[in-house]
């Protein structure tokens, strides 16, 4: 399918339209705290698919790596509902068989184990857990944690939520409802993936 045909799908998807809204302004990207295992952040995959260059969009990493933490979203000029987009992009490149690298499901473990361990993310945990899992990583971005630090961008200590294990409960709770069907689609794990990998 032509560029033109993929980018007509993007926007007939739910929330895919509001790509047209977007003005580059950068602050998702900038507010994301995966951009930095991300191929592209959420600010040039979105230009790159207004630009009709999708081959490039369906290889990115960039929604395997998406955490639907909403960061982005609660914080974009426009208004732009940016996880949405990142669901109909994975959509998108799953229907025509682009599957997930496997550094992209270790970094859904990471995400997962920090937010059950401490109720939250801590961006410093999360991070260190991915690396050990996936240390060719560490090499390759040993110089761009060096710089979060530096530019006070990524925080080292933990802020756990008061009650962690009252939250480990609602997530056992929430993951019984899911089993049993009560709860509503995309409820069945954190961050929309399934229970497999949680
Ligand atoms: S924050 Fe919103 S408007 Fe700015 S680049 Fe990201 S999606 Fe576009
Ligand atoms: S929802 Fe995804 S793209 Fe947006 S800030 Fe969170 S991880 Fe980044």
């Amino acid at each position: 399918m032509e560029a033109r045909g993929l980018l007509k799908e993007l926007l007939e998807m739910p929330g895919g339209d509001q790509i047209l809204k977007c003005i580059q302004c950068g602050t998702c990207t900038g507010s994301c705290p995966m951009a930095q295992a991300m191929d592209y952040g959420p600010r040039r995959l979105f230009a790159m698919a207004k630009g009709g260059d999708f081959h490039e969009v369906f290889k990115a990493n960039t929604y395997w790596i998406c955490a639907s933490c909403y960061f982005c979203t609660v914080r974009c000029p426009r208004g732009i509902k940016i996880t949405d987009i990142m669901y109909a992009l994975k959509r998108m490149a799953v229907a025509r068989g682009y599957a997930p690298r496997e550094r992209s499901v270790y970094i859904y473990q990471a995400f997962k184990e920090t937010v059950e361990e401490y109720g939250r993310l801590s961006e410093a945990k999360m991070m260190q857990k991915y690396l050990k899992k996936s240390p060719l990583d560490a090499v390759k971005n040993a110089s761009l944690g060096l710089k979060l630090l530096l530019k006070r961008r990524m925080e080292l200590k933990v802020r756990p939520v008061k009650d962690p294990a009252a939250f480990k409960a609602m997530l056992t709770k929430a993951r019984e409802l899911a089993r049993e069907g009560e709860a509503p689609a995309g409820s069945s794990g954190l961050c929309g993936i399934k229970g497999d990998i949680l």
